[in-house]
């Protein structure tokens, strides 16, 4: 695998590596590739029904298992889908592919500013990863643990950034997944602008404050000031 054409290289397996193996047979790659690719066309199709865009997966899988340190899946910048193949085995795969499919809805994201501002990418989203999967799920028609699922996703590397978008949506206080696939049309380094120009109240107080908010509010660093302030904006 060539490095430099990943998208991303997001960290989804949690830290305490719980990720749950619920399946102790052995498939064979050809196996796991089919199986992955037919969930993943589900996905697709769902995430057609509940979003008004459009994927730009390509229809192809590819099993890599030197992504497993960072990652159990990813998706590629030529629109493959790169899975480790242990994924098939965790009861946390649903939202992993999820979230990869949700990455395809967005527009293409160059490494160079994916690693400057993967917040502006990875938050919104894992965001609507959270808040869509229930209906994705449903329409599947497949059970799964969505409790296991609930307390495995605190843990997450990139959580702060999660929690950094749910502060940005409740402070606009319109519908999050509209604001999502709103930001995952914008190029990814005119994602932060675009939503200050949207939304002039709260970018009054951005430019009062430091020059580096935007970035603080993207790292999951924004101070309990910072906050209060972006919310007394919104509530006058
Ligand atoms: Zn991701």
């Amino acid at each position: 695998m060539v490095k430099s054409r990943l998208v991303e290289s997001e960290l989804t397996t949690p830290l305490t590596d719980s990720g749950g193996v619920v399946v102790s047979s052995n498939m064979s790659d050809e196996e796991i590739v089919v199986r992955i690719t037919q969930d993943l066309k589900s996905i697709r199709d769902a995430l057609h029904e509940l979003t008004p865009l459009q994927s730009r997966w390509n229809g192809s899988v590819r099993l890599d298992t030197s992504i497993e340190k960072n990652a159990n899946a990813l998706f590629q910048s030529d629109g493959t889908i790169v899975v480790a193949p242990r994924l098939i085995y965790r009861k946390a795969r649903w939202r992993t592919l999820i979230h990869e499919m949700i990455h395809s809805l967005g527009v293409p994201v160059s490494l160079e500013d994916y690693n400057e501002e993967k917040g502006w990418e990875e938050g919104f989203v894992e965001y609507a990863q959270r808040q869509l999967r229930p209906m994705v799920m449903a329409r599947l028609g497949v059970l799964y643990d969505e409790e296991f699922i609930q307390q495995l996703e605190p843990t997450w590397l990139l959580q702060p950034y999660v929690e950094a978008v749910e502060t940005i949506v409740a402070a606009i206080g319109e519908n999050g997944l509209e604001i999502c696939w709103e930001i995952l049309q914008q190029p990814l380094k005119k994602r932060a602008a675009f939503l200050i120009l949207k939304h002039r109240a709260q970018a009054r107080i951005l430019s009062k404050q430091s020059a580096d908010l935007r970035t603080k509010i993207l790292s999951g660093t924004m101070s309990k000031e910072d906050q209060r302030l972006w919310n007394e904006e919104e509530a006058s």
